[in-house]
């Protein structure tokens, strides 16, 4: 069974879907591991340390995906190498076929068995593979790491023979994987914290990392551990309580998401304006139009006094780690893939009564399929 991972082409990709480490896993496993050269460049991994993991390096895409019999990827392939891809052959990574039509139709067209990894159930048995939320975990630190920097003030506290200086007030909205990882990350860099969220559980999390939790009075709670949309007054009264709360606040990261919808606007325009001149916004949602109504998703802006960046990819940015984590989480789907069977039969084995295969898999299989 031949593996494949060509160079990333979404512009400012720096991650990679192998390691070396994963590399010789999957050697290990019996598979032909067959690498673009550079692949793994942007994420510090060069190409002796993958060959001496077993991996064999060609210099194009093309003979990767001519090869392949299951080919791994952060991002979707665009349309030519989609085009290229050996028919039949499995495609693992955060494909997005829904985001775009013409990727859709080539996933159809060349009979992919494409396993989107965003579709992935989150049971306990699937946590081991969860890209969404090791990926989230980079972005939210990063996203603390962006905020420190634009903030014209100090986050922690400092006694000086100049002065005392209070620590800044930073409010992460939304505290899911990547709303924790900023709390814990600005209250490492001395911040007072603040998280908050609609799932009422989220309280113990914040509190277990030093924050404090700003309760709204509302509570989302939904089903399989994801929030559910609110109703108009409730969202209504979070707002109005929220809107007195960021007069006093320096820095907020937002975080919040619903799954599959556009992220909510929580922050209005009205309330960016009642904010302290200098304070700053760091939009992680912007990748699904941003919680603030400012935000400008891959921009930075400035409104009265207050910066709104609205960062995208920042995974991307941590491209060591986040791809160790990344190819870990893909090392654990593929081994789905990749048993005893298919080490027998030489080809990729399917069982479509698991339901991690049967419910990532795109386009949904028909049940007696
Ligand atoms: P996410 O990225 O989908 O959303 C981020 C956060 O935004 C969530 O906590 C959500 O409750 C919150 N949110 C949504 N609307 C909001 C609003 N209007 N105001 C404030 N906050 C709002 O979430 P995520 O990081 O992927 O994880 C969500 C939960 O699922 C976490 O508890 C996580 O631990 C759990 N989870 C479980 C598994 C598993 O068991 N396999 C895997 C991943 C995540």
């Amino acid at each position: 069974i031949t593996v494949g991972v060509a160079r990333e082409t979404a512009p400012g990709e720096r991650r990679v879907a192998m390691t070396p480490e994963t590399c010789k896993k999957l050697v290990a496993r019996g598979a032909r591991v067959v690498m673009q050269r550079d692949a793994g460049r942007h994420a510090s991994f060069s190409d002796e340390a993958y060959t001496d993991a077993g991996a064999t390096l060609v210099d194009d895409a093309q003979s990767v995906l001519s090869a392949a019999d299951l080919l791994l990827c952060v991002q979707p392939p665009d349309a030519a190498a989609l085009g290229q891809i050996r028919e039949g052959a499995a495609l693992v990574g955060l494909l997005a076929p829904q985001a775009d039509a013409a990727r859709g139709e080539a996933i159809v067209a060349r009979r992919l068995v494409a396993f989107p990894l965003e579709r992935l159930p989150r049971t306990t048995r699937a946590q081991a593979m969860d890209v969404l939320s090791s990926q989230a975990g980079m972005a939210g630190y990063k996203a603390v790491l962006i905020a420190a920097t634009l903030a014209p003030r100090f986050f922690p506290m400092l006694t000086t023979a100049a002065g005392t200086i209070r620590p800044s007030k930073v409010l992460v909205v939304g505290a899911g994987v990547a709303g924790l990882q900023a709390i814990a990350t600005a209250k490492r860099l001395g911040a007072q914290v603040e998280g908050f969220d609609v799932r009422p559980e989220t309280r113990e999390q914040i509190e277990s990392l030093g924050g404090r939790f700003l309760d709204l009075g509302v509570s989302a709670a939904g089903e399989g551990g994801y929030a559910r949309q609110l109703t108009e007054e409730e969202r209504a009264e979070q707002q109005r309580r929220l809107g007195e709360h960021l007069k006093g606040i320096d820095v907020i990261v937002c975080t919040a998401a619903v799954p599959g919808r556009p992220a909510p606007k929580i922050i209005t325009a009205a309330m960016v304006a009642g904010m302290k001149p200098g304070s700053v916004i760091v939009d992680l949602a912007a990748e699904t139009g941003g919680n603030c109504e400012l935000t400008r998703p891959g921009d930075t802006i400035e409104s009265d006094g207050v910066t709104v960046a609205g960062p995208l990819n920042l995974a991307s940015q941590g491209a060591v780690h986040a791809s160790e984590m990344y190819a870990r989480n893909v090392l654990n789907f593929v081994s789905l893939l990749l048993d005893d069977k298919a080490a027998e039969s030489g080809a990729l084995s399917y069982d479509w009564n698991d339901e991690l295969l049967a419910k990532t898999v795109w386009p949904e299989r028909a049940a007696s399929q």
